[in-house]
């Protein structure tokens, strides 16, 4: 459905350069009922609706535009019912700009399963569907309807349907939601990928079905844009068969506002399965790759179309001392750092850099101060923030592709944990 509060405008692409090669990249803005998102966009996470050690307004400060919560957290705790009574996600935590939650679809079965690192494996020593099919493990249960999980709180049983999940995100509010899907492994063997991928495609339809129901039944909120989800795990044919079937579904009259890329990703073939799924997606809608934000993995998704993206790892791996610079990431509470009078990065141009030194972090974090995740975190995602807002101005100047290889070129050299 066409709406006056939300749209995708595209502003310039990585092919208007002067060496285009064929890439699907492109800069441009979302327009949202809490305003605007220029994309590309790095979207911190904020799970529990709070960026884990920051203020919202240093947040805002740091430059991010929006931020993504997490439908099964806020469910859990501290009920989607209190959020709505608060006015929303936005209200409730005194964020002004645009807000995502993502469906709740992968915390479901990643906390239920008791899996971890889905999205953005490396590896392929797994085997099968031991995974999910090990009753021992299993806490989660997903059947065509939806999925039977366990509280990985209080160990209660609840169960997410796709109308349950976009009840629940209607009541959260944000203005850019997400269909539930099921997130399967890589490890999962093909034959499964391809049940669920159907199971995800029926859920769509009933996404679409519930949300349009909801969204005239709450006619006094503001609109929320619904994404649907591609899966397909690292196979082509069946990304670009997901791909396809959300691009073209309609249902009560409305389709998608635009595509969310999950899953399972390989993170080394990433832009490989970000060029299948963005080739044959619509190029007016926006879309957004889900929990990929390593420096590294910003370009090629970038390069490849996607428009925006949220990642955990920022912040989480400041709050382990890991910081980025622009010639790598390093851990700062190692011991060479405890008499280095720099900054974290003396091209940084954020509150951490411009008062503190490497010196001073090392120390808060030795000595188990919060003080040193909030610093560390103001860091990192100011570091993300602006090197895609960067990224942004070299696809309009038509320079992205030095950006990239000089960014790459230096990132790489000296790169350590
Ligand atoms: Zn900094």
């Amino acid at each position: 459905m066409a709406h006056d509060s939300f749209g995708f405008e595209i502003q310039a692409r990585v092919d208007d350069g002067p060496r285009a090669g064929g890439h699907l990249g492109r800069a441009g803005v979302i327009r949202t009922p809490h305003g605007l998102i220029k994309t590309p966009a790095f979207i911190p996470v904020g799970t529990k609706a709070t960026v884990k050690s920051l203020l919202p307004e240093t947040v805002e400060d740091l430059g991010a535009q929006a931020i993504l919560a997490n439908a099964y957290h806020l469910y859990l705790q501290p009920g989607p019912e209190i959020i709505d009574e608060a006015g929303g996600l936005g209200k409730f935590m005194n964020w002004q700009g645009p807000t995502f939650t993502d469906s709740g679809g992968f915390q479901v079965l990643s906390l239920g399963v008791g899996f971890k690192k889905v999205i953005a494996m490396d590896s392929d020593l797994w085997q099968a569907d031991d995974v999910i099919a090990d009753k021992k493990e299993r806490l989660a249960h997903v059947d065509d309807d939806g999925v039977t999980f366990k509280s990985h709180l209080d160990g209660s049983m609840h169960r997410f349907t796709p109308e349950v999940s976009m009840q629940v995100q209607h009541q959260i509010g944000a203005d850019i939601i997400f269909a539930f899907d099921e997130c399967t492994t890589l490890h999962n063997t093909k034959r499964y990928q391809e049940k669920a991928l159907e199971r995800t495609r029926l859920w769509a339809i009933r996404c679409l079905d519930e949300h349009q129901r909801l969204t005239s039944e709450r006619l006094a909120s503001p609109y929320q844009a619904l994404y649907g989800v591609i899966q397909g795990a690292q196979y082509e044919e069946l990304r670009r068969k997901a791909s396809k079937d959300l691009a073209e579904m309609t249902s009560t009259g409305i389709s998608f506002d635009g595509f969310g890329i999950g899953g399972a990703l390989d993170k080394s073939r990433l832009a490989t399965i970000l060029r299948w799924v963005n080739e044959e997606l619509p190029e007016d809608k926006p879309r957004h790759l889900l929990g990929i934000g390593e420096p590294t993995d910003l370009f090629a998704a970038i390069e490849e179309g996607a428009d925006t993206f949220d990642c955990v790892a920022p912040s989480r791996e400041a709050r382990t001392s890991a910081v980025y610079s622009r010639t790598g990431r390093f851990n700062v509470s190692n011991g060479p750092y405890r008499k280095d009078f720099s900054p974290i990065d003396k091209d940084c141009s954020c509150y951490t850099c411009k008062n503190h030194s490497r010196a001073y972090l090392n120390h808060l974090f030795r000595g188990k101060e919060i003080l040193a995740s909030t610093l560390a975190t103001i860091h990192n995602v100011h570091f993300i923030v602006t090197l895609v807002e960067e990224i942004r101005k070299s696809i309009i100047d038509g320079t992205f592709i030095q950006l990239k290889e000089e960014f790459l070129r230096n990132y790489k050299s000296k790169s350590t944990s």
